[in-house]
């Protein structure tokens, strides 16, 4: 089969052979992105209509116990000026999101230590509690199982922990001799067995990458069936190990959104700050491809620029309100809607026909 049949194939089965997958990955042309844009557009459109869902991002603690070699925020960054919200800082995000129609706060930040199960926990809750239909989204890392229960258990109902690659050695590669690619893996079976809706993923374009990891990462989206993906463009950061190395490329980033959604139509997927990061246009593209959620920046003016990932993060400069509009005017030039909903996973009936 030629890569044309193979987007047809993906389309009306939702899945590729290993062998498949890895022709797919190897070979593809700027002609069968487009195909896939097309096919995979058309599955969003049939599920979500052209209803874009956005979540607001709190990044509220840039401590990190980890040293990944990607990341500006790392422990071995002595540049980055560290910060950790409180409580009532939190809450006032959350309130100003509330007001501007936000139902999902996406809680993130490094493994900061400070942040016990306690605390974390009792955040949780107050959240829940005083915004009772608003989900509440944790992406704060590694964690014991006790502690996704703990927390769970107070109110965080998704979970978001990228694996970053499903190759172990290119994990190696990415990350310190302490950071375990299976304990990575581990904490991301306990999160779907506790309940959370879970949202993994990788970065594309890091360094060493190749196009058979790709086609590994697709056969490992199709088995583990998250209800979340996270992908983005690598983006060097200038106090990193990574800082010479080259980005990755925001088509090959777009190809995969719209492989994810032709192999799981019904699964949430954000187009990604990395992606409207690396073209200007990113993020619009990415709808194009069939991602159906934005998660702009609700974090305060003046921690932003302390929170960065990689250089020159889009979303910096504007306040909640003003970062919001701008995205929403993107979206609105394409002919999509940002709605004001929580927005939980749903699974469609696996009998009915994708168009
Ligand atoms: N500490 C949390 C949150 C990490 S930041 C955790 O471990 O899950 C969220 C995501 O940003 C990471 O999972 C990673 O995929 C992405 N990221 C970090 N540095 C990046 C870089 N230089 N370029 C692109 N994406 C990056």
């Amino acid at each position: 089969m030629d890569n044309r049949e193979l987007l047809h194939k993906l389309h009306e089965e939702q899945n590729l052979t290993p062998e498949q997958w890895r022709q797919l990955l190897g070979s593809w042309t700027e002609e069968d992105r487009q195909l896939a844009a097309e096919l995979a557009r058309a599955v969003a459109q049939a599920r979500f209509g052209r209803d874009i869902f956005f979540r607001g991002i709190v990044e509220f603690t840039n401590y990190c116990k980890n040293n990944c070699c990607y990341c500006g925020i790392r422990r071995g960054n002595e540049k980055a000026v560290r910060y950790r919200l409180t409580p009532e800082e939190i809450l006032e995000c959350c309130q100003e999101g509330y007001a501007l129609g936000y139902r999902t706060f996406v809680l993130q930040g490094g493994e900061d230590g400070w942040w016990t199960d306690q605390r974390l926990s009792a955040l949780v809750s107050v959240i829940r509690e005083t915004f009772p239909d608003c989900a509440v989204t944790l992406s704060v890392g590694e964690r014991s199982r006790e502690s996704y229960q703990r927390l769970f258990d107070a109110g965080a109902e998704r979970y978001l922990l990228r694996h970053e690659t499903i190759s172990e050695a290119h994990y190696g590669r990415l990350h310190p001799p302490e950071l375990s690619w299976k304990n990575r893996m581990r904490c991301l079976r306990d999160l779907k067995e506790i309940g959370y809706q879970t949202g993994c993923g990788c970065m594309v374009g890091t360094p060493g990458q190749t196009p058979e990891m790709l086609a590994e990462e697709m056969q490992f989206l199709t088995a583990f069936r998250p209800q979340m993906i996270g992908l983005g463009p690598f983006l060097p950061h200038k106090d990193t190990p990574f800082r010479g190395e080259k980005p990755g490329s925001p088509e090959t980033t777009l190809f995969l959104l719209s492989l994810c959604r032709l192999a799981l139509p019904d699964v949430l997927l954000p187009s990604t700050t990395a992606l409207g990061t690396a073209r200007d246009d990113g993020r619009a593209l990415g709808v194009l491809a069939g991602a159906n959620v934005i998660m702009p920046n609700l974090s305060p003016r003046s921690v932003r620029e302390k929170y960065m990932l990689y250089d020159n993060k889009a979303g910096t400069a504007l306040d909640a309100r003003a970062g919001l509009e701008t995205l929403g005017r993107q979206m609105e030039a394409i002919g999509y809607r940002l709605v004001s909903a929580r927005g939980d996973y749903r699974e469609r009936d696996r009998e009915e026909k994708w168009p």
